[in-house]
């Protein structure tokens, strides 16, 4: 029994020492002193022995039983102690450590972009204004002489707005949609101002169509309109080439194109020769040297009319640039449906 009790110590100092687990020497307890234990069951036995051999072996076997719950006690302060310890050194707090810099943001392109557009225009005596992006049926279309039926209004294709019953009308002229251009904002100007007129509005359109790389269906625009009574191709050309050649910080020539637009008699594409190459081709300009980058006219008489102006007493230009694609050019940027995205990896270059 003494043998027994030697191995008992042995074994029971060496598994506390080891513990790293308060929950470990619980069980340990339980192995040694509990009610089952292994010194408990000595100590049951006791009464087969004789006399004198009862009581040494008995005051052995408190005597260990009393150290094992000795060990196991310190060893529970001591993991506490451990366990204070992480904590404390986790949720420590230097309050001398220098703070964590607050993230800095910066001007999306486009918005630079449209920064220097305009303080261009501002330079030439233009102003900005803006407009609704839910337009009428009116505004967008037929104050820009597109009556209802109009073959050229399948052109602009758009995302037309649901509307409850009471707002329902049965005049087409109040239908509500996206603005598929920005020129309805010229109308709401002229009919609010008089000429001479010299405005630019930057602002989004929309048209239903299906993305790709250089298509979205929202693009950033920017719309200029000048009226007064003696204003001619010649006066917008000029315009034009400062612009352009301050834009891109050198000379250009521009090229005007016969094309077609409902609201402009007669109506252009204007060609930029090429910043990137001198007009010699390259890739951004299709090795053509000419970059496509505006479309314009001189204002027809019937949005004057619609305006509430006398086409007679009046003439003037209105001009439109996609700005998402010189932003593209400017930054190399290869789809411009990036431009929209709000993705930091992406804006976090400019
Ligand atoms: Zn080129």
């Amino acid at each position: 029994m003494e043998q027994e009790l030697k191995k008992i110590q042995t074994h029971a100092r060496e598994a506390i020492r080891n513990t790293a687990d308060i929950d470990l020497l619980e069980q340990i307890r339980v192995k040694y002193v509990g009610r089952k234990g292994a010194l408990t069951a000595i100590l049951r036995r006791l009464k087969d022995l004789p006399l004198d051999g009862r009581k040494k072996i008995g005051d052995e076997a408190n005597r260990l039983a009393q150290e094992i719950e000795r060990l196991i006690s310190e060893k529970h302060r001591e993991l506490d102690a451990t366990a204070r310890e992480t904590i404390l050194q986790k949720e420590r707090l230097d309050v001398t450590r220098p703070g964590a810099r607050a993230e800095r943001g910066h001007m999306h392109p486009v918005t630079k972009m449209l920064a220097e557009i305009e303080r261009i225009f501002h330079s030439m005596g233009f102003e900005t204004t803006d407009g609704p992006e839910v337009e009428t049926d009116f505004y967008n279309f037929q104050a820009l002489n597109m009556p209802p039926g109009h073959p050229a209004r399948s052109m602009w294709d758009t995302f037309w707005l649901r509307q409850d019953e009471k707002q329902k009308t049965k005049d087409e002229r109040n239908r509500l949609l996206l603005r598929t251009h920005i020129s309805p904002v010229q109308v709401r100007y002229m009919e609010t101002h008089n000429p001479p007129i010299r405005i630019i509005v930057p602002g989004r359109s929309y048209r239903y169509e299906a993305t790709d790389a250089s298509h979205d269906f929202q693009f950033e625009y920017i719309e200029g309109l000048v009226v007064d009574k003696n204003i001619s191709v010649a006066n917008f050309k000029a315009i034009m080439i400062d612009f352009f050649s301050r834009l891109f910080k050198k000379q250009v020539t521009v090229r005007l194109r016969p094309s077609y637009f409902p609201f402009t008699e007669p109506s252009f594409e204007i060609d930029v020769s090429c910043a990137i190459c001198n007009g010699k081709g390259c890739s951004m300009c299709k090795r053509t040297g000419w970059l496509e980058l505006a479309g314009a006219g001189m204002v027809h008489p019937n949005v004057f009319k619609a305006a509430g102006y006398n086409p007679k007493n009046v003439q003037g230009f209105a001009f439109g640039i996609g700005f998402s694609r010189l932003v593209s050019m400017r930054y190399n940027i290869p789809d411009i449906r990036l431009l929209n995205s709000g993705d930091l990896r992406f804006l976090k270059q400019f």
